[in-house]
């Protein structure tokens, strides 16, 4: 299988040296002949080529097994013009990775406040408010004076029947109940669509309970009882804002994996942000970032018919959890190490399987 890495900005460079040593030592340890192809985006890429991305990184990626992608400062990329380009927007836009899987789970050894759960955010990644990559040129927020400004948000029924179908598939190999996250109350159009689109695809799977919950309602219900919870399906902006909050009601935005998943390509990418306050110091968590590889191979493996991803993926996680168990992990969550001696805490452990 062919990676392509790219660190990013901020604590990108740290949690993807960790991440790397984790990749190595699980295809070494489980015969995955992983290749990895190291690259650069963000302010190294705008500093050394003009542009945060450029085409021909792109054409890498697309004839690549898969992507791993580092956090980007992404709130400093103005001006596309000038190639500040937002390189999540750039990947998820060009290989139409629709399908954004976050999951949140807690550690047994870990202090949280709101009792064990295990639940996946399943977000629409390609549409919704995101006025940079919902139209097929340029951006869909308008200056109409220079007091107004309109954002459109783009919801189409293609879009819901898909993210839709991610969210049921997942749930049979789960606890088989899915939540329908919306605010159908008063975008009635847009969301109204969505609940309908999700409740079409919900009759292929007679076996999958489904309820739908109002997306503010949905922060109070997921902060009292998370628990209720298995897979909650939802729109982009959405999705984007409950998963940061599961992460942290897990124990730390540092734990939330993520995948961005298409028909052709895949791209793990931790679900949290460049970090800037904390960059440089070892103490980033970079469990988001390893267990999104995790992700990334096990998807590689279901498409290929490869269980040796599976396990390698599923090494990764009890590796994760048995280093939190310890405390060989990061602050944030506990624990007493940096990023680099967590890492190697969980390479010891993957190589002693
Ligand atoms: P952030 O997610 O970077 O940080 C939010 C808070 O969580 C900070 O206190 C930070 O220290 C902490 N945190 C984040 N990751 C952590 C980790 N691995 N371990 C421990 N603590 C962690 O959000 P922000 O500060 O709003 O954004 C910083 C930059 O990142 C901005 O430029 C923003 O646009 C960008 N951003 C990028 C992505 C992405 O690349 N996918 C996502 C979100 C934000």
């Amino acid at each position: 299988m062919k990676i392509v890495v790219l660190p990013g900005d901020g604590i990108g460079p740290e949690t993807m040296a960790v991440t790397v040593d984790v990749l190595e030592a699980v295809s070494s340890r489980f015969g995955l002949g992983l290749e990895l192809d190291h690259d650069i985006m963000g302010h190294e890429s705008l500093r050394r080529h003009g542009a945060t991305v450029t085409p021909a990184l792109l054409a890498k990626v697309k004839t690549a097994d898969g992507l791993m992608l580092g956090p980007a400062a992404t709130y400093d990329f103005k001006d596309e013009a000038k190639g500040e380009i937002n390189p999540s927007k750039f990947f998820r836009k060009e290989l139409d990775l629709y399908a954004n899987i976050r999951p949140s789970r807690t550690y047994p050894g870990m202090p949280n406040k709101v009792g064990d759960f295990d639940l996946v955010v399943v977000r629409e990644n390609t549409e919704g408010f995101y006025a940079d990559r919902n139209i097929a040129s340029g951006g869909s927020e308008m200056l109409i004076t220079s007091d107004v400004v309109v954002s459109l948000r783009r919801i189409t029924r293609e879009c819901c029947e898909r993210i839709a179908r991610t969210a049921f598939e997942l749930a049979m190999g789960r606890r088989r109940h899915v939540t329908i996250v919306h605010k159908a109350n008063v975008l009635k159009l847009g969301d109204g669509m969505f609940i309908d689109m999700c409740h079409a695809v919900a009759r292929e799977f007679p076996q999958v309970q489904v309820d739908d919950i109002i997306v503010d309602a949905m922060m109070a219900h997921v902060v009292r009882a998370p628990q209720r919870f298995d897979v909650i399906v939802t729109t982009n902006m959405f999705g984007d804002i409950l998963s940061d909050l599961t992460a942290e009601l897990s124990g730390s935005l540092g734990l939330g994996g993520s995948l961005n998943a298409g028909r052709d390509h895949a791209m793990g990418q931790a679900a949290h942000g460049s970090a800037p306050d904390i960059a440089g110091k070892d103490v980033a968590n970079p469990f988001s970032l390893i267990l999104s590889a995790a992700q990334l191979l096990a998807w590689h493996g279901q498409r290929k018919g490869l269980p040796a991803f599976a396990q390698a993926a599923q090494a990764i996680e009890h590796a994760c959890a048995d280093a939190v168990l310890t405390g060989e992990a990061t602050r944030d969550v506990g624990g007493r190490l940096g990023t680099a001696a967590t890492g190697q805490a969980i390479v010891r452990r993957i190589l002693a399987t």
